[in-house]
């Protein structure tokens, strides 16, 4: 009997525990309610991920933002200069590690990085106030920003590698590059030197674009973009009618292999300072005319593709520069034997004791001043 009346108060007792849970749960979720959205303020704790067990892409998008932002850290207190030190030197090749993965442009992590480079440069651009010498950012890819005291220049300026949304640079944030820039020059037709809108945007701001003939022939702003003649040694005047400059350009008459046209661009700014970007130059036939242009013009920059060096610097030795801007590294476009690295420079362009070199990564800038390279 007592075993029966036990298990009475037994179940009684368990009853009542129950509807007390009941009560305690219903007035953690009013109090929660009340608290949640009683107050604007209360935001959400963030989740904290510990582990990426069974996420393997979650996994290397962390690692790819811990990494890159340790770069931020690394590349503001080191910033380009001809002497590279240590911590500089493992910044860039923890770029190159990111970077040459087969789904690295598809990481939220790289395309943050981009757009916040972007925007540094950006800042930068419109803020800094050139008085002497020029002073150039490198973008994406092989896209450049040349400052002067007197104008802006821009060389394949476009929106970054696409993603599956499109492309990761959005237009809002181009269109502030844009503002900043006088005229376009774009050395060849292909996708990771040129962009559409981009362009358009520069025409509809009564801003030059320069461009080889057979780019956008079919479309109907075709006859607004200048086509001068490809011609090396030969002075063109290209009118900037916002500045009410004639600008000094030479197009050199450059080639992707032997059919594509690449217009090699040698600028000399009213200050008198000269420019060159080598867009994708690699022909041989045309070291005919690149090993005389030092013969004719003193060029004080040049921002050459990175793999054009060969054979033995002879593209340098032409065009004799008092300083290198590698660039087009890390175009990810470009599959990863072709994407270019950073830590490839020393090897193809040596210790810079012949020809000085300065390596900027997307975002960053250098200033250049005549006989005084740092
Ligand atoms: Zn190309
Ligand atoms: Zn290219």
């Amino acid at each position: 009997m007592f075993g029966v009346i036990d298990l009475k108060y037994c179940n009684i007792a368990v009853q009542s525990a129950l509807i007390m849970r009941k009560i305690y749960s219903f007035l953690i979720f009013m109090l929660l309610h009340i608290g949640l959205f009683g107050q604007d303020q209360v935001k959400p704790v963030p989740e904290v991920k510990t582990d990426y067990w069974g996420d393997v892409d979650g996994y290397i998008n962390r690692q790819d933002k811990e990494t890159l932002n340790l770069v931020e850290e690394a590349i503001k207190d080191n910033p380009p200069s001809l002497e590279m030190g240590l911590t500089r030197r493992m910044a860039l090749l923890m770029i190159d590690n990111v970077l040459h993965e087969e789904k690295a442009s598809t990481r939220p992590a790289v395309q943050e990085f981009l757009e916040n480079r972007i925007k540094s440069a950006i800042e930068g651009i419109r803020t800094t106030n050139v008085t002497q010498g020029a002073v150039i950012w490198k973008l994406y890819n092989h896209s450049y920003v040349v400052k002067t005291k007197s104008f802006t220049f821009g060389f394949d300026i476009q929106r970054g590698f696409r993603t599956s949304e499109g492309q990761v640079l959005d237009k809002e944030l181009m269109q502030q590059v844009i503002d900043q820039i006088d005229v376009l020059f774009i050395s060849h037709y292909h996708g990771d030197h040129t962009d559409e809108w981009v362009a358009e945007t520069f025409l509809a701001q009564n801003k030059p674009v320069v461009s080889p003939p057979d780019l956008w022939a079919d479309k109907p702003f075709y006859g607004k973009i200048l086509h001068p003649e490809r011609k090396a040694t030969e002075v063109q005047k290209i009118n900037l009618p916002v500045k009410g400059i004639k600008l000094d350009v030479v197009v050199n008459p450059g080639h992707q292999e032997e059919t594509i046209l690449n217009n090699v661009y040698l600028i000399t700014t009213p200050e008198g300072l000269t420019f060159v970007q080598t867009g994708d130059q690699s022909n041989e036939k045309d070291f005919e005319w690149i090993d005389k242009v030092g013969d004719t013009f003193k060029v004080d920059v040049v921002m050459a593709n990175s793999w054009a060096v060969y054979p033995d610097m002879r593209l340098y030795r032409g065009f004799r520069p008092k300083l290198i801007i590698p660039g087009h590294e890390n175009e990810m476009g470009h599959t990863i034997d072709h994407r270019e690295p950073y830590w490839l420079n020393p090897v193809r362009l040596g210790d810079g004791k012949t020809f000085p070199w300065v390596q900027l990564i997307w975002g960053e800038k250098y200033q250049y001043l005549p006989g005084k390279l740092k």
